[in-house]
Parts: C-alpha cells; sequence; structure tokens
C-alpha cells in the first residue's frame, strides 16, 4: 500500500504507459515518507506480465506478493554500503530473466554506499544490461558522486499530508491523545507513524522521553546532567551508535517545536527560551551527524539552552 506521493507515481504510471523504462531512478527526499514503499510498487508494475493493475494474479505478480520474484533484488541497507553489496547486485544482473520481461533492483538507503562502492556501481550505471531497472532511494543527496548523479533520473518526494495518511491508516486501536501524538512525533512521514502504531513499547518510550525533556525544564542543572547522564546509559548511546541518539534527538525537537508553535498560537509571541533551545536541539543534531562530537558535552550544552 502506497500512501501520498500521487504525483511522483503519475509519472512513474506514465512511464509504464508509453513501455519506456529509464535504467536507473534516483528516489530522493526526506526518510520515512514510503520511497522504498513506492519503489516496490513500481518494480512490481515493471515486472508484471499482464494488465499491471493493482489486482493483478499474473504469475509475476504474485511471486512478488510473496517476496519470492527471481527477478526481484532489493538491498535495503541501515548500515555503509559496501563494494560486495555492489557486486551482488551485479551479479543479479548479469542473468536473464527468469519470468518477467525484465529485473529489478531497489537499492534503499543509497546515500550510504561508500566512495568505492560508488566507483564500483558507476560501471553498472554506465553500462547498464539490457532490460533492467535500478531504483535508488536516499535522502541526503549530497552523499553522491557527481557521475553517478548524471546517471540518474531522480524525483523527488516529500513529506505527506496527514489527512492522507489518516485516510489510509486504521487508527481505530489508538486513542485520540496517541493519534495526536503519533502525528505530532512523524511530521508526515507514514513510515514513522506505521513503525509507532505497530510496536508499543516503541511508542510508550517515545511519550516518556518527550515528557520528561519538556518537564526537565523545571529541574535544577544538576538534575539534567544527570539525568541526561541516565539517558545515555539507558540507551546505550554512542559514538559507533548513533541511531538511538537521532532518534532521542528527533523525538526532542519535534516535541520542542510542537510547544513553540502551540505557544504563538496561544500568546501571539514567541517563546524566546523555547526557540533558543530548539535553535541549539538542531545545531547539535547537525553537528553530530557531521562529526564525531563528544556526545556527553553535546548533551551539557542542550541541558543549559532548555
Ligand atoms: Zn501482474
Amino acid at each position: 500500500m502506497t500512501i501520498g506521493h500521487k504525483k511522483q507515481i503519475e509519472i512513474l504510471n506514465n512511464f509504464l504507459k508509453k513501455g519506456y523504462i529509464p535504467h536507473a531512478f534516483l528516489f530522493l527526499g526526506p526518510s520515512n515518507i514510503g520511497k522504498t514503499t513506492v519503489a516496490k510498487f513500481f518494480a512490481k508494475k515493471i515486472l508484471c506480465l499482464q494488465n499491471k493493475n493493482n489486482s493483478c494474479n499474473c504469475l509475476s505478480c504474485e511471486s512478488f506478493q510473496r517476496s519470492l520474484h527471481p527477478d526481484f533484488f532489493i538491498i535495503d541497507a541501515e548500515t555503509e554500503i559496501k563494494i560486495r553489496d555492489i557486486k551482488e547486485i551485479e551479479s543479479f544482473l548479469s542473468t536473464k530473466p527468469y519470468i518477467s520481461k525484465n529485473k529489478v533492483v531497489i537499492l534503499a538507503n543509497a546515500d550510504l554506499m561508500n566512495f568505492f562502492a560508488q566507483n564500483a556501481f558507476l560501471k553498472t550505471l554506465e553500462e547498464p544490461p539490457q532490460n533492467s531497472t535500478i531504483i535508488l532511494t536516499a535522502s541526503d543527496i549530497n552523499k553522491f558522486l557527481p557521475t553517478v548523479l548524471s546517471r540518474l533520473l531522480k524525483i523527488k518526494f516529500y513529506l505527506v499530508d496527514d489527512n492522507d495518511i489518516k485516510k489510509s491508516l486504521d487508527l481505530k486501536n489508538l486513542s485520540k491523545e496517541d493519534v495526536n501524538f503519533v502525528f505530532k512525533m512523524a511530521g508526515g512521514r507514514p513510515g514513522k507513524i506505521i513503525e509507532l502504531i505497530e510496536n508499543k513499547e516503541k511508542l510508550l518510550k517515545f511519550k516518556r522521553l518527550a515528557k520528561e525533556i519538556l518537564n526537565l525544564k523545571n529541574r535544577s542543572l544538576a538534575q539534567r546532567f544527570s539525568y541526561t547522564a541516565g539517558l545515555i546509559k539507558e540507551m546505550d548511546i554512542n559514538n559507533t551508535n548513533k541511531n538511538q541518539l537521532f532518534e532521542l534527538l528527533e523525538i526532542w525537537i519535534r516535541i520542542i517545536r510542537y510547544n513553540l508553535v502551540l505557544d504563538f498560537v496561544k500568546d501571539k509571541s514567541l517563546n524566546k527560551k523555547e526557540l533558543s533551545a530548539l535553535f541549539a536541539m538542531e545545531k547539535v543534531y547537525r553537528l553530530l551527524k557531521m562529526s564525531n562530537l563528544n556526545i556527553k558535552i553535546a548533551f551539557n550544552y542542550l541541558m543549559l539552552n532548555i
């Protein structure tokens, strides 16, 4: 099921209608908004042997639905993509399709490709095997070599409207308060919402962390420092495993931003303290993404600014 992205899907459907499908796409946009879901939807249609309808049950569509399609290959990376991953793609593409007329590869989070992987991948892009389509998804265009970028057809994806998400998801089992919270945290990213409604434990954790950061404002500096020291330990946050760290910072940024807007609507003026807290958070987030800034120092700096 795809949520939102009507324009992008229309562009892709037009390629199918014309019967001309470019060799390599780059789906570009924020994470968790459904780029890979749309890529799979497109892959299924490229491979389809009959009418390319959503309800088609040809051999290809059936195989795809069961994740058993021999002409489809996906790498959904969470960590660095290396040369050996690219070699796997090359070897997959080196044989003829078994049941469909084409072969399709999805390389999700392709901005995780290291320099060597990109250079290896360039060869595949320069001489793409016939009847093959490669779909890359990424959130950061700056991570690509210009030579790689120039060979990709770029399609931009944007955050999805909350109403479109609400129409598509079953939220009956969630309290009104939880629905509000989940949408607040997701900010137009259906993937994030699905993650939170399917994982009650995670939802509870997110709610607790959001509440705690707001309460910290009224605590002494010593209490704030000891709180973040505890969090670093509890969440096992360190420089080699930053996923938890960015998840935490995103919760903080979203809840503070939401409160800032709420207060602005109420008081018709910007709360300077909240604004500077938000700036500090966003700054630290960027710095931690780009460098090996000491996490404890970063957190202490934030605690001085909330
Ligand atoms: Zn089909």
